[in-house]
């Protein structure tokens, strides 16, 4: 069996299963957030009663994260609805935007968009909250109303998004019917060169099989290539398994694996106990290909879509009015920290914001020095506008007040996952998807630019 199906078979009681297989699977975790948390709790009552309780209070995560820091009044109250059934669920582990569990949210504008507007247990965006806050474990299976749940197969999980009306039905019985997905396997060998971030692995890969090369498939991601893989590596290319429509993405299990989810389950007091999936000798794959990491470019996926690959060298004649770093996917501390090894010393060209996914991420970069500057000095003096409010923020568009929003007809370049017309804002811009190393560089040149030209100071 591969991975997938390895960890599939466990989850449903089975000695064995394989692609195409209707199983029922237990769920180890269900996350949802305030925009599908509202809808996924009225179907939980709907159909378990106004008075019913979720399957384990242990196991259900709610990380409000995407229309957080705008006045409008709708999206205020959904995070409010999910602190109400927070309470009456006695939900532990639920990632308040305020400290006061009888309050209610509203964002002040009177404050600005850039300084701090949250209390002391406000997690982020899920994706990066989640193995941050020690909710990521191998072998496990995680649902999430998130299309980028995916992003925890990074952990040698089973990781997949799911909608409103299963994550009702997951958050009343804890389990899910899903049909066992074929494998593809993606061998990664050698290392990758300077210029070249694990962003490039997964738009080359894209690039490859399409934005719809994987659907209702598992993207395996092995060889001896991993090894050389962060595990912020291993994230950004699992976040991306939906944009080739995959179900789910998975890496094995290794020692850097163990030493994060060890270390992240230690300090949040989360369960410690995990048991990995080791890979077959006989697995069965439906597709499979090499990727010679040491033969990768610096890579532009080119809207519409995050199919439309092309080296950021041939790209010069795109000019753009805006550079964008932030999301589960780029708004990492490894990817802040790439950014600004090319920007330190420069200044950007272009309106350029910066949004870190969690607040653990704005700490570490408000007290990393670079001699006598923090990470977040050095990004402020190169011109980029960086705001403490971490969150999904313009990955998404969001309500209009959103900070990076695109309100008008505009081309930016992005570290984020998705560029279907209108993902950010406005209809008629146009994003194209890169890595932070990419954003830099081209946010100072205001033109899409290969990164290397931009050697860090
Ligand atoms: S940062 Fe973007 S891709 Fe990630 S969860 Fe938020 S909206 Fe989705």
């Amino acid at each position: 069996m591969t991975l997938t199906e390895k960890l599939l078979a466990r989850a449903a009681g089975k000695a064995s299963v394989q692609a195409g297989d209707n199983i029922w699977v237990k769920a180890d975790v269900l996350m949802t957030h305030d925009v599908c948390g509202p809808g996924t709790i009225g179907v939980f009552k709907r159909e378990f009663g106004a008075q019913a309780k979720v399957w384990d209070r242990e196991r259900v995560v709610i990380i409000p994260d995407h229309y957080i820091f705008t006045a409008d009044s709708k999206s205020n109250r959904n995070v409010d609805i999910l602190r109400e059934f927070a309470r009456e669920q006695g939900l532990p582990y639920f990632y308040d935007v305020i400290d006061d569990p009888k309050g209610t949210w509203k964002f002040d504008t009177t404050k600005g968009v850039l300084k701090r507007q949250y209390g002391s247990q406000y997690a982020g965006v899920c994706h990066a909250a989640l193995p941050q806050k020690g909710h990521t474990r191998p072998g496990e299976v995680l649902f999430g109303t998130d299309s980028h749940t995916c992003m925890a197969g990074a952990f040698n999980e089973f990781a997949t998004g799911i909608g409103n009306t299963d994550a009702g039905f997951v958050m009343g019985t804890g389990k899910l019917l899903i049909k066992v997905p074929e494998t593809m396997r993606f061998r990664l060998e050698g290392r990758m060169q300077p210029g070249v971030m694990a962003k490039d692995i997964i738009l080359h890969v894209i690039g490859e099989i399409g934005f719809d090369g994987a659907t209702y498939r598992a993207m395996q991601f092995d060889g001896p290539g991993v090894a050389s893989l962060s595990m912020d590596d291993r994230m950004t290319i699992a976040n991306m398994a939906i944009e080739a429509g995959g179900k789910n993405a998975i890496f094995p299990f290794d020692a850097r694996t163990a030493e994060f989810v060890e270390g992240r389950t230690r300090l949040n007091g989360t369960r410690q106990s995990y048991d990995p999936v080791e890979p077959d000798r006989d697995q069965k794959f439906v597709y499979e290909t090499v990727v010679n990491l040491d033969q990768l470019e610096p890579t532009v996926a080119c809207h519409p879509d995050p199919g439309q690959r092309k080296p950021a060298k041939e790209l010069g004649h795109v000019k753009l009015d805006r550079a964008y770093l932030g999301s589960c996917t780029g708004g990492k501390t490894s990817d802040f920290v790439e950014f600004a090894r090319v920007l330190r010393g420069r200044h950007v060209s272009i309106d350029t914001f910066g949004v870190p996914a969690t607040p653990e991420i704005v700490h570490d970069l408000q007290s990393t020095r670079w001699g006598d500057r923090t990470i977040w000095d050095i990004l402020v003096d190169a011109g980029v506008q960086m705001t403490e409010n971490a969150g999904c923020a313009a990955c998404l568009g969001g309500p209009v007040d959103t900070f990076g929003r695109m309100n008008t007809p505009l081309k930016c370049i992005s570290a984020t996952n998705r560029n279907f017309p209108g993902r950010m804002g406005h209809k008629e811009s146009q994003v194209f998807l890169a890595s932070p190393a990419t954003v830099a560089a081209s946010a100072i040149a205001g033109k899409i630019v290969d990164p290397r030209e931009f050697p860090a100071n």
